[in-house]
């Protein structure tokens, strides 16, 4: 018997994963965390270890599972480019076999589960910002598509589940996100631009950086997690989970030389196929639902990621 909470996190090992295992932990829940290490790290998670109610479980959502649990984060999935088109058809398999399999699981043991869904369900967006309304304009059959397209058939599982099932889902949609413990070589942005900077190599803007993200703290993000799941059971989302501030990756650019003190030049590269023009999430459904909205102001989020990668790199 289990006086506390017991709550399973799939892709815990992983950047997001490992800060809302932290999270679940300072809340007084038995947190389970599971993943395959494809891109996520033992070290993300090692100062948790002794923890008495942390538990570690090297295990492929692909394949079932059954344990006992009372609520689910389905994190499982490589998030970066580079990543999700390492293997794109363990990508797809991930989101879709994954998503089965949790919600299967979510279904025996009545607990209640949350899709970490994204932004690229949106595509490349023709209605800016974005609310969660839009449809979507994504390629179905381009690079990107193993994870934009894989993550849009695990949202329509979890519909599908409430209403064949009846189960309590929630579907958060991501825009991106950093912080500390982004992986140093997954080619996202934010991370690619601190490490080239403090290593004094040029910052790569692909295209003429006119394309524009949204960036939400990581720490605002989890908090934004941990409020969708404590929402009555009607509220299913999918909701929007991102800082709505809007710069240019010229802008970022910039701002990471600026703080980063670096001497580093700015070199421009070939913009990759299907990169998202731009991108902003309207998050006026999380501020009424939830009262949520992102308090880390970019500078300062910023300032905490390169302290960690300045860290991170010293210690290699
Ligand atoms: P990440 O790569 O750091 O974490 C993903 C974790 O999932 C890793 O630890 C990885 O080893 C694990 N994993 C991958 N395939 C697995 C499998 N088959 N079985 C078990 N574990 C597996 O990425 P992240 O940024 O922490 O992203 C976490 C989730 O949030 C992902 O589902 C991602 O799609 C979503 N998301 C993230 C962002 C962002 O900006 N970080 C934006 C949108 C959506
Ligand atoms: N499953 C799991 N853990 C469980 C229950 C189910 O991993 O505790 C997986 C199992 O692979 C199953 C899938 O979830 O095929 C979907 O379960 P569901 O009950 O919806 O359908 P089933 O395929 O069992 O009819
Ligand atoms: N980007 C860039 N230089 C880099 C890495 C990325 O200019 O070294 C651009 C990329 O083309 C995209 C934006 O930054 O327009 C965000 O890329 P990321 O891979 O972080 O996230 P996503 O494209 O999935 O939003």
């Amino acid at each position: 018997m289990h006086l506390n909470k017991r709550v399973l996190v799939t892709g815990g090992a992983g950047f997001l994963g490992s800060h809302l295992c932290e999270r679940l932990l300072a809340e007084g829940c038995e947190v389970v965390c599971m993943d395959n290490y494809f891109t996520g790290t033992k070290l993300n998670i090692q100062h948790l270890r002794d923890n008495p109610s942390f538990e570690l479980l090297r295990h492929d959502v692909t394949f079932p599972l059954y344990i006992e649990v009372d609520e689910i984060y389905n994190l499982a999935c490589p998030a970066s480019p580079i990543h999700y088109q390492f293997d794109p058809v363990q990508t797809t398999k991930t989101s879709v076999h994954g998503a089965i399999n949790m919600l299967g699981l979510a279904k025996r043991v009545k607990a209640k589960i949350m899709q970490a869904s994204t932004s690229e369900v949106y595509g490349d967006p023709s209605v800016h910002p974005q609310p969660e309304s839009y449809w979507g304009n994504v390629n179905p059959i381009g690079f990107r598509s193993c994870y934009d397209e894989g993550k849009r058939c695990a949202e329509t599982l979890f519909f599908d589940y409430r209403r064949q099932h009846n189960l309590k889902i929630k579907v958060v949609r991501i825009f991106n996100t950093y912080g500390p413990r982004m992986h140093p070589n997954d080619g996202r942005v934010v991370s690619n631009f601190i490490v080239q900077a403090l290593q004094g190599q040029p910052l790569t803007v692909y295209g003429e950086g006119q394309q524009t993200r949204s960036f939400c703290y990581v720490d605002d993000l989890i908090d934004g997690f941990v409020r969708s799941m404590k929402t009555p059971d009607e509220f299913t989302g999918p909701v929007n989970l991102g800082n709505p501030g809007e710069f240019t990756i010229l802008e970022l650019a910039q701002l990471v030389i600026e703080y980063t003190g670096s001497k580093s030049k700015i070199e421009y590269r070939p913009l990759p196929s299907d990169d998202p023009r731009q991108r902003k999430p309207d998050i006026t459904l999380a501020k009424s639902v939830m009262g949520w909205e992102p308090t880390i102001k970019l500078a300062d989020g910023l300032k905490k990621t390169i302290e960690y990668f300045d860290w991170f790199l010293k210690r290699q």
